[in-house]
Parts: structure tokens; sequence; C-alpha cells
């Protein structure tokens, strides 16, 4: 991808302007109904976004979240949409007050050798040394990757500022059953709607694959993120003010937090950190949105004849996809 120029605050410096004369209308006001917003209202498009939920209240908001393309399908397709996404974070790190910043990963097995994917060596991920593994009971092998940390409680507001300032406007508690009812004035409708689309578009494929975290106060001198997602899944990622403690990934549409799944997460990672149990701060609960055929990017037709543009389906990977997705989708747009 020919790399952007971009502005202080992160929005792409380009020659000419595209979309002077289409209405677009985005279902979604998660990171990826906001990422494809600034993708299009940058370029020009008069783009409006429309949301049963904003905010806090998206399923993007229990993300931590940290670049890594995890639990999502299928590899050859959203491999090169997570590169191209890690490269407009790194960007994005350098953007004040973006939520954005380099953090050490650290993957491992509690049982076994793990194999470093292909797609990490280029970004300069290596084989963690047995001493810090024997350090951090009771993991047998790892590999440490230099990564991104998009922090949610920070990174959605600048989304949803960057696209404000674009000309892009948002409307909350607005729930659509079909997308045909969306105003005839827009001419292109862009399907962003999580785990929603599910019954927006009728798509069984789709699944909740339920997580749930703790949120817990800042760790003293933990600056890493610690990950295995052998059973039972276990992360633990610091962000600016807070520590995220997770977690679980089980088939699920239940939005409320299980204390005893609290309990034992907070458990498992204050025994992998070697720490004192923290106290519980919030309980958040989140439902990827996985589709077992693969990530959903398809230009179609509504049946009234509008064209619509579908972006869902991203299972654990939303942040790492979302400026490749965004991107697509801008394609898309100008067929
Ligand atoms: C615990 C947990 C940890 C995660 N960690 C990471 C991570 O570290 N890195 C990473 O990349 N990803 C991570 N993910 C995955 C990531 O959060 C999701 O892939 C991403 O949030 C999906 O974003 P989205 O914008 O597509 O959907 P959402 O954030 O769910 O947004 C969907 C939007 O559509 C709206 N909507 C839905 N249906 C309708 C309707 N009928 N009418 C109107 N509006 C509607 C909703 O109100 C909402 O605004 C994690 C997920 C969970 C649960």
């Amino acid at each position: 991808m020919t790399r952007q120029r971009i502005l202080r605050d992160g929005s792409a410096i380009r020659p000419y302007r595209l979309g002077m004369d289409r209405n677009v209308a985005i279902i979604g006001a998660g990171v990826s109904g906001l990422t494809c917003g600034i993708m299009l209202a940058e370029q020009g498009y008069r783009t409006a976004i429309f949301a049963q939920d904003i905010g806090q209240q998206t399923t993007s908001s229990v993300a931590a979240a940290v670049w890594f393309p995890y639990h999502v399908e299928p590899a050859e397709r959203v491999i090169p949409l997570a590169l191209e996404t890690y490269q407009v974070l790194l960007d994005l790190a350098g953007v004040p007050d973006a939520g954005v910043s380099m953090i050490e990963s650290r993957q491992f097995l509690r049982t076994g050798k793990i194999d470093i994917p292909d797609w990490a060596i280029p970004l300069g991920a290596s084989v963690i040394p047995s001493e810090v593994e024997r350090s951090l009971e009771p993991f047998e092998s790892g590999f440490s990757l230099r990564t991104l940390l998009t922090d949610t409680t920070i990174y959605l507001d600048y989304l949803n500022a960057r696209f404000r300032k674009a000309g892009g406007e948002i409307h909350a508690s607005v729930r659509f059953e079909t997308l045909e009812q969306v105003d005839p004035k827009f001419d292109l409708v862009i399907n962003c709607a999580g785990i929603g689309a599910r019954e927006l578009v009728d798509d069984a494929d789709l699944e909740p694959h339920r997580g749930q975290v703790a949120i817990v106060p800042k760790i003293e001198g933990l600056s890493c993120a610690i990950v295995s997602d052998d059973e039972p899944l276990m992360y633990v990622i610091p962000r600016a003010n807070d520590c995220v403690f997770g977690g679980t990934n089980e088939l699920s549409a239940s939005l409320t937090a299980d204390p005893a799944t609290t309990s034992r997460i907070v458990t498992e990672c204050s025994r992998v950190l070697n720490v004192e149990k923290p106290p519980v701060l919030a309980e958040r609960v989140g439902l990827r949105p996985f589709r077992k055929s693969g990530v959903r990017i398809e230009r179609g037709q509504l049946r009234d004849g509008r064209t619509v543009i579908h972006n869902y389906g991203h299972g654990g990977a939303g942040f790492t996809l979302s400026w490749g997705c965004a991107r697509e989708v801008l394609q898309m747009a100008a067929l």
C-alpha cells in the first residue's frame, strides 16, 4: 500500500476528493463503522452514521485492544488486511491523544512449543528466552512481538472526533430491522453492524463468541501484554490508566457478567503475574462477531436497488483489521 501523508491529528492529506455527490449511511458506530466513516468523509462523501449503541456501549469498547489477528477467518484474506492496518496504527502511534501506542506482546503456550507465525517474522517477532518463561509460571514456550495497543477508552473518542471533524454526523439510538429502512435519501448503505448483522441481514453464519474481562487498577512495573490462548484463555493488557484482565471465548449471546468467571480470570492473571489479587474496577462483556465462512467485505444490492457494502464478521480482530477493511470499503464505494 502507498503510505499516505498525514496531518498532526492523523487525518490523511489527499490531492483530490472523490465523493461529493454521494450520500452515505453507515450502520454501526463501533470501530468498523467509525473507521469507514473517516475514510469516506475525508474523501468528501456526505456520511452519516446510524447506530443503536455508540461509544462505551459497543462491543468495540470491551476490547483492550491489541493488534493481533486472533479468531478471525480466513488467514489468506485477513493477514494482508491486518498488516495494512498495522502500518496505519503505527502512524497513529505518533498522533497525540489518539490512544495508540507501541507495546510488547508476549504470546505463550502452557504446554508444547509455540510456532512464530510467518506474518509475525517481518514484524520482528522473536522467541522468548527460557529464563523469562520460567519466571512466568506456567508457560513452556513463547514469542515476543512489538505491536500496537489501541486503548479503547481513548481511541473510540479519537475516531469519533476525527469523523465529525471531516463533516460526518452520528445519530445514536436508531435501530433498523432491515437495511431497506434506511432513509431513501442515502444512495449508498454500509453495513458495519457487528454481531447485529446476524438479525439485520439474516446471516446465520455469524456467531456471538462471548468475551468477559475484568478491569483492574494499573499493575506496578507491568509494561508488556501477556497472552496465552490455550485453555483457559488468559491475557493481561496494561493501558494508560488501568489494566485489562481476560478472558473468555465461548459461543453465547449473554451480555451478563458472571462473577465466578471474573473470579477465575483474576485468580489466573494474578497467579501468572505473581501479584496479590487486585480489586475489580469493572466487569465487561462483549460479543465477538465471528463469521464461520470468514469476514464479509462485499458489495451488493438492497431489495430497493440501492448499493450496499457489508463490512462485518471481524471476530476477535475488529481493530486489527479496521483500516484495511475500511480502505476496501472505500474502493468498493467508488466503483
Ligand atoms: C473481550 C474482547 C476482547 C477483544 N480484544 C480485541 C483485540 O485485542 N484486538 C482486536 O482487534 N479485536 C478485539 N476484539 C474484537 C473486536 O472488539 C470486534 O471485532 C470489534 O469490536 C467489532 O467491531 P464492529 O464495529 O464491527 O462491531 P461493534 O463494535 O459491535 O459495533 C456494531 C455497531 O452496530 C450497531 N448495530 C448493530 N445492529 C444494529 C441495528 N439493527 N440497527 C442499528 N444499529 C445496529 C451497534 O449498536 C454498534 O454501534 C475483542 C472483542 C472482545 C469481546
